[in-house]
């Protein structure tokens, strides 16, 4: 098995800005493409000076507009630039596969280069992949390059499926965009020659990262066949915060394993590719925590009860289901109430959507006792039969009879969140100070709502504490230890 390169990919549009983009992150990458179809034009005739300044092996990729490029002249012209180019020694060129018979592999194979023969498709992923890829090739040295575009969860598994048919084979395969966001970050589990990564300001391409979360969060280095793979699912699935948790824990306990977002659309197909890619455990968010039920071998009582499930870990061939929202809900609060019990406790919830579910059957656990208050009544009313305890609607008087149910506040609904944070669900309610308010709310870190709470004298706790906690317990099913350095990632949370 080869080394897996990390490649930056720089598009400024003159020769000195590219230069400054290399030497910015000099330490952390092994070669560079430049795409000289960002170019200016003027700066074109001075290409053949670049690889000398580089410093580092480079690509010279100059991209018809048609693969996916910026480039709009006549080909002839390309050619022409591109041989013109070659006179400052590039270590590479990369050739499209129907760019043939202009002599361009001659003088990089007699420069001491090397070609690299690529492929686009932005449409999916093709069929015959593997096929086309074996073929791709035109001479003994040339590398096969293919970039394609996975539009779901099916082309995933096809892609990692190809790679599978390709093993042992010197290539490069990425997938693009989100869905095909695990392909550049697994290059070194899955063999290929290098990944493209590039600098956060100037993104070359749809799903590049940036080479310091290369290195740093995804462990580029380390990675190897033997890396065990974790993941999340969900739709969006890239904003999360889970990558950072899991994988800053991984490297702590110095197991060799990746946490890597997984964009989903269907879960039969990721469940296929779970089995494909051993992965051996997963989170599951918005709006896959319903329909992973169904392809769950066993559950715990958690899933059960509030019938939603956000952790899978694998059970020999079979997949065992975790609700640990519930536990990550309950840590922090029982944090603030310094030991003492919750039973009996006058609680309200406000909202009554999936999550409610999971702390109003916490609460419920602990002998708490429940009023939930919602937008929507009907559905404040079904949650409360279901848990036997109070409801109201969110009107001037199901706000009213918050004050008699205050020992604690918990609002679970998604007001309040970015890119709305000026917004309190109970904008007008006036709290008294000795309340205990709890916004599961994460994303502004503080909510208007803890603001005000927190102004009148309450203790407060902040939805990072319950992401947090339901990440912790995440780990503790996945690897068999606790979370290292706890204190550590909720300063890093703050
Ligand atoms: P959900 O199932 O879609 O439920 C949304 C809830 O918000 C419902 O009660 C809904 O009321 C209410 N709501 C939405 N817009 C509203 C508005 N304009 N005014 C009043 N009520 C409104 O969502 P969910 O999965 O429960 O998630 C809710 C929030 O919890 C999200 O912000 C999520 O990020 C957060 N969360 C945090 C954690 C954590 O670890 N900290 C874990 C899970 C979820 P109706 O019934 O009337 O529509």
């Amino acid at each position: 098995m080869s080394k897996s390169r990390i490649c930056l990919s720089v598009i400024e549009t003159t020769l000195r800005a590219n230069l400054s983009r290399i030497d910015e992150y000099r330490h952390m990458i092994d070669l560079v493409e430049l795409r000289a179809d960002y170019l200016s034009r003027g700066e074109l005739t001075h290409l053949w000076r670049f690889p000398k300044k580089a410093g580092v092996p480079v690509i010279l990729t100059l991209r018809k507009k048609k693969d996916g490029g910026m480039f709009t002249g006549e080909e002839s012209g390309r050619i022409g630039l591109m041989k013109h180019a070659l006179e400052g020694g590039f270590s590479y060129i990369d050739l499209e596969e129907d760019c043939t018979g202009s002599g361009l592999e001659e003088i990089t194979v007699a420069g001491g280069g090397r070609v690299i023969r690529s492929l686009h498709d932005f449409s999916g992923v093709p069929d015959d992949l593997a096929q086309r890829m074996k073929r791709l090739a035109r001479a003994e040295k040339e590398l096969p390059k293919a970039a394609v575009m996975p539009l779901d969860t099916d082309d995933v598994l096809k892609l990692f499926s190809c790679y599978r048919e390709l093993d042992g084979m010197e290539k490069i395969l990425v997938g693009m965009g989100n869905y095909g966001f695990p392909t550049r970050i697994l290059a070194p589990y899955l063999d290929t020659y290098l990944t493209f990564c590039s600098v956060p300001e100037r993104l070359a391409a749809s799903g590049h990262i940036d080479p310091s979360t290369l290195t740093s969060l995804y462990r580029f280095r380390e990675v190897n066949r033997d890396t065990i793979l974790y993941g999340i699912i969900g739709n969006p699935v890239m904003h999360t915060f889970s990558p950072i948790i899991h994988n800053r824990g991984f490297k702590a306990i110095g197991l060799n394993a990746l946490y890597i977002p997984f964009q989903t659309d269907s879960i039969p197909s990721f469940i296929k590719l779970a089995h494909l890619l051993s992965i051996k455990g997963f989170s599951v968010t918005i709006p896959h925590k319903e329909g992973i039920i169904g392809f769950l071998a066993e559950k715990d009582v958690s899933v059960d009860a509030t019938g939603a499930c956000n952790t899978v870990v694998r059970e020999g061939d079979g997949f065992y289901g975790v609700n640990t929202d519930t536990i990550g809900f309950l840590e922090p609060l029982k944090r603030a109430v310094a030991g003492s019990s919750l039973k009996g406790k006058k609680t309200t919830v406000i909202g009554a959507g999936g999550a409610a579910k999971s702390v109003v059957y916490s609460l419920i656990g602990e002998g708490a006792e429940v009023l939930i208050v919602n937008r929507t009544g009907e559905r404040a009313q079904k949650l409360a039969d279901a848990f036997d305890c109070g409801w109201a609607s969110l009107d001037t008087g199901g706000i009213e009879r918050i004050k008699s149910y205050s020992d604690i506040i918990v609002q679970t609904t998604s007001v309040g969140m970015e890119p709305d944070p000026s917004a309190s669900p109970i904008p007008d309610y006036v709290f008294g100070g000795n309340e205990i308010v709890y916004d599961i709310v994460y994303n502004p870190p503080e909510t208007t709502l803890l603001k005000a709470a927190r102004k009148a004298g309450c203790r407060i706790i902040r939805g990072k504490e319950m992401l947090l906690g339901q990440a912790f317990a995440q780990f503790r099913l996945f690897t068999g230890r606790e979370y290292p350095d706890q204190e550590g990632i909720r300063k890093e949370f703050q």
